[in-house]
Order: C-alpha cells, then structure tokens, then sequence
C-alpha cells in the first residue's frame, strides 16, 4: 500500500530534525490526496526530501511521528518499540520486582509512541489511546504487546474511551481486547492496591508517584499526616506504614473514599488510625490550623491549556499558602504539580509567593519528578509533567 504523503512548508521541518514529533497544521504545505483521519503518512521537506512516518489527526497537531526513518508501522516495527520501552523498566528494576508490579510500560511521546499508553497491573496490560491513529492499529500493536510480554499477562484492557478526542469519526469502546481478568489488584513496594482500570481515572491508578509516596514514609514517623486530594490513597497507605500516629485522606469524589478505605482495610485491617473524608480539599484546609505535622497537596492539573495558565498558577498559590499557614511548626508539605503545561519554574516560583504571603520560614528539602517509567523525550520537553517539593515549615 503506498502511504499518503506530506509536504511541509520551507524551513518548517527544523523541528522535526531535531526529532520533535509534532506537525502542526499551519506547517503542512500539501498533500499528495486526501487523508483520513488516523491514516498512515510520510513526511517531505518542502524540496521533498524524506523525513520520517507519523499518522494524521484532526486538530492544531495534524502529524505526530512514529519514525524518523523509512519504516513500516506493522507488527515487526511495533514489537520492537514495545522491546525498547521494555528494556528501560527492566533497567530501572521494575519488570521482576517482588514488591512492584504496577508500571508503565509505554508512555506515549516519551517512550516515542505518541498517542500510547500502556500500564501493566499484574497479569493486566491497560492501554489508554489518546488518538485515532492509534486506535486504528490497536489490534497490532496488541499483538506486538503479546509478542513482547508473553505469558507473562493474562489480559489486556483498552481504555480509551474518554481520551480518543471527542469530534473524531470512530466510537471506541472500552473492553477486553485479549483475554480476561477479575484480578483487580496490583502491589506497589509491597503495599497491595485495588485497581479500579474499567472505571477509575487514568488507567486506574496514579503510578507515577511511585517513588514520592515511598520518600513519604521516612517522614511519616510518629506524624499527624493529612493527605489531600487523596484518590486512591496511595500516600495514605505509605504515611500507614511509616508509623505515622493518624492519617486523614480526603478527596471530593465518594468513589475515591470508597477505594481509599477498601485500600487501607486490604492493608491495615482494623487500624483505627486512618480516617477518609469525601470533602473538598481547600475547605478541609481551612479548619486544619495546626492540627497536622505532615501534608500532601496533589491536585489534579489545575492546567490543561496554556491560556488558562495565570488561573492554575493562582489555584496552586492558594492551596499551598493556606496548607504553609495552617500546618505545625517544624511541619512538612509534599506538594505537586502535574499540569504539562506549568513549568518546574514557575511552579517553583508560585509556591515560593505562596510561601512570602504567609510570612513563614520555609526550606525546600526535596525536589520532585516523575518515575523512570515515565520517560521524558529530551527532543519532547512537554512530556515532563510531573514536579514537587518538599518544604520544611518552621
Ligand atoms: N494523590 C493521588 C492522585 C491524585 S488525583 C494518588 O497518589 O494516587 C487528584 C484527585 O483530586 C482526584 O481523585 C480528584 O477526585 C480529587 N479532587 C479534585 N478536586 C478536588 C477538590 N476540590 N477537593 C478534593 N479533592 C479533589
């Protein structure tokens, strides 16, 4: 079959030379036919020389990249990428890990699969597709995935619904798409975790704050620990073991409590320490003055666009000067950020104002990011979302 072809602009393929993976419509000069949205594409210079393969999309980003070389998108080509995406959890230790078995296999542009998630839980592989063309070529790449991890999954769950963009011509449908499990559980650095991947958010569970929650037990020791915006209770079951002397989880969705309690009785049956409330974060804030040694603020991303930045910007200032006013003295904050589109700057920049307004001693003892399983494509610098501190309040 021969691939439609894309001519770029003069002078527009500089990004893509330095292996950056987006086409932005503006860049496209013409095309050899019409394309279907998702179809397969090969990429010209505007002198028409070859710069690699990506698939189309309707929206400001028309082409992301596959390849900067002249490949083949099939089964051989996707099994090879899922290999190398393998290859760098193996290095990290965590694809044979007695304790660990939830990690992401595949983060989409930072493991140069744009549009692809794939999260394993166990025996289960969760794929999340945020685009059409690859939810068009799910059915290889499900077969690549088997190729790769063999007996090693029993299952593998598409879900995508809520993320394929919602104008595209396809209706996905989340499902089994090999085999099937009732297995919903999944074990973090020994902590044992329901796994909600038919119905929570994301693939069900938030991995990428792996390494954080487990830097949160050193400092658990004896705390009076109040986890915000707590969904799963990931830090909750951390700060548990830690031997924190109470916990307090609260998140303002019910479901989120209900797996948040089912998570700490799976761990800690009949511990009377730990309590959940289905509240709102910043209210629960207001009437903690001095009642907690340790906090965790991680919201959901206050930004998804660039536009609504100076908002976020202000939602993170608030939140963290009111936890900065309200905690002990001699109190610890964990606090993140995940929008993409705030940088580590200026969310450095925003929790230091945070800290000015209260007029309060503050230490930043620990810096943050996202766990090696989440890749940042060093061409790709928007793969980084993930960034905290953890401040010393005196
Ligand atoms: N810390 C979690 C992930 C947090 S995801 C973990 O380690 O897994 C963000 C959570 O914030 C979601 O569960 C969402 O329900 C909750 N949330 C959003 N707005 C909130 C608010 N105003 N008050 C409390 N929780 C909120």
């Amino acid at each position: 079959m021969e691939f439609a072809k894309v001519y770029l602009k003069p002078g527009k393929e500089q990004s893509l030379l330095r292996f950056h993976p987006w086409i932005f419509s503006g860049a496209i000069d013409a095309l050899s036919r019409n394309i279907d949205e998702g179809e397969v594409v090969e990429v010209y210079t505007s002198r028409k020389k070859f710069l690699g393969i990506g698939y189309s999309q309707v929206g400001s980003i028309a082409v992301r990249m596959l390849a900067f070389s002249k490949v083949v998108p099939d089964l051989t080509f996707w099994t090879h990428k899922i290999q190398q995406a393998l290859a760098i959890r193996q290095n990290a230790g965590l694809t044979d890990n007695p304790h660990t078995n939830a990690w992401r296999l595949v983060y989409a542009e930072g493991d140069n699969m744009p549009g692809l998630i794939i999260d394993i839980y166990n025996e289960t592989a969760v794929l999340q597709i945020h685009t059409v063309g690859i939810y068009l070529m799910k059915d290889v790449i499900c077969e690549a995935l088997e190729n790769v991890l063999g007996n090693r999954i029993k299952a593998i769950y598409n879900k995508s619904e809520g993320t394929i963009p919602f104008k595209s011509q396809i209706e996905p449908h989340n499902g089994f798409l090999k085999g099937k499990t009732e297995d919903h559980t999944a074990q973090e650095n020994g902590l044992r975790f329901w796994v909600d991947f038919e119905k929570g958010q994301k693939t069900g569970f938030f991995i990428d704050q792996r390494e954080n929650r487990a830097l949160l037990e050193k400092y658990s020791k004896n705390k009076s620990v109040l986890n915000l915006f707590c969904y799963t209770g990931g830090f909750s079951l951390y700060a548990m073991r830690g031997e924190a002397s109470l916990v307090h989880s609260v998140d303002s969705s019910e479901r989120a409590i209900e797996i948040t309690k089912q998570n700490i009785s799976m761990n800690f049956p009949d511990d009377t320490r730990h309590q959940a409330f289905a509240e709102d974060a910043f209210k629960f804030l207001d009437k903690s003055k001095n009642k907690y040694d340790l906090m965790v603020l991680d919201p959901p991303a206050f930004a998804k666009h660039l536009n609504v930045v100076p908002n976020a910007l202000q939602g993170y200032r608030k939140l963290n000067a009111r936890a900065i006013e309200n905690i002990k003295p001699g109190g610890i904050i964990f606090t993140f950020s995940c929008s993409q589109v705030v940088s580590r700057d200026a969310f450095r920049k925003t929790v230091f104002s945070a800290a000015a307004k209260t007029g309060r001693n503050v230490r930043i003892l620990h810096q943050l990011e996202q766990p090696a399983d989440h890749p940042i494509n060093i061409y790709h610098p928007e793969s980084e979302y993930l960034k905290g501190l953890v401040l010393f309040v005196e």
